[in-house]
């Protein structure tokens, strides 16, 4: 299919881009989701503005105690960051799991993030790294977190005229252990269901746990309760199963093709099991 007429612009500066978003555009990054989008007629904006090749939005650095990554930051870039494997390895990794080699050349963070696909896979591991975006306007900036920003299948915090300018992951403590493990959805590459853990121990006990879903529901999310169940324990294989056994509680599965509800769940839960297991084995 052929993509209804748009202008195009490609933005100069981080202002020009705010401005013509400001003014209605719709902004394009890596193009892996919007231009098949716009090929199908899901998504018809009249005006796209570029913001793929923007060096104010193409970094990784690290500050305050934190990494922060500019929105137009290609998975590749991420993924091979020596940066992010030595002091956030599971963003590198969970990059390393998305789509292909060109997909992950073209696609970014960013737009990763903004698009909100329920099966893609940055999503578990924003959640587990509590990451915060940085949302600039005309009117000026501000900082919303994972859990915030999510709010269903391809809705975010996002307001009109804002764009991510970055995405801020915390500089993990020594000992922290981490792990993603994703069941792939094998024609596309997208999480059936995606579990991203941290872990860190305290005294020879779990002292910190935080799991982060992805695939399973509308939108991403932190299994709170099997993270409780986690805390404070030894952390043996029944005390890991009794905690990956509540990912999937209350939740809303979604069903498709690929996978029916009920398979998505006993998903979820295996592979939850099978991140808490590596991440503890990563831990100190
Ligand atoms: P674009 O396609 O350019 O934009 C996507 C949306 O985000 C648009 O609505 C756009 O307006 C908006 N946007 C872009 N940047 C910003 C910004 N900075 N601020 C606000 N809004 C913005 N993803 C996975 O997670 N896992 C996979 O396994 C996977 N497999 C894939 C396989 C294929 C064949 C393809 C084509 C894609 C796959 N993807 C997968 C999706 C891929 O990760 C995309 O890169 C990502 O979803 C969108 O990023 P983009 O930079 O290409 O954004």
């Amino acid at each position: 299919m052929i993509a209804q007429n748009f202008e195009y612009t490609a933005a100069r500066t981080l202002d020009e881009a705010i401005a013509q978003v400001a003014a209605g555009a719709k902004p394009l990054a890596g193009g892996m989701s919007l231009i098949p989008m716009m090929k199908l007629r899901l998504a018809a904006p009249e005006h796209v503005v570029d913001i793929g090749r923007l060096k104010d939005l193409n970094y990784i650095r690290e500050a305050g105690g934190a990494i922060h990554i500019g929105a137009a930051t290609t998975h590749h870039d991420v993924e091979s960051s020596a940066l992010l494997r030595g002091k956030c390895p599971l963003l590198a990794e969970t990059a390393a799991h998305i789509g292909d080699v060109q997909v992950r050349n073209m696609g970014t963070i960013g737009g990763s993030v903004a698009h909100a696909d329920p099966s893609a896979d940055y999503p578990a591991a924003m959640q587990a790294l509590e990451a915060k975006f940085v949302l600039k306007s005309s009117k000026g900036e501000r900082t919303v977190s994972a859990a915030d920003f999510f709010i269903d299948t391809f809705a975010t915090a996002l307001d009109m005229g804002e764009i991510i300018r970055e995405v801020i992951v915390p500089v993990e403590p020594q000992g922290v252990g981490t792990s993603y493990q994703k069941v792939v959805q094998p024609a596309s590459g997208f999480a059936i269901v995606g579990v991203a853990a941290r872990v860190a121990r305290s005294g020879g006990k779990i002292g910190m746990v935080r799991i982060g879903v992805t695939g399973l529901a509308g939108k991403s999310y932190r299994a709170l309760e099997a993270e409780k169940a986690l805390e404070g324990k030894a952390g043996s294989s029944a005390e890991i199963q009794n905690a990956a056994a509540l990912v999937a509680q209350g939740v809303d599965a979604n069903a498709d093709l690929h996978a029916s509800a009920d398979y998505r769940r006993h998903l979820a839960i295996v592979y939850a099991a099978r991140a808490l297991t590596a991440a503890l084995a990563r831990s100190a």
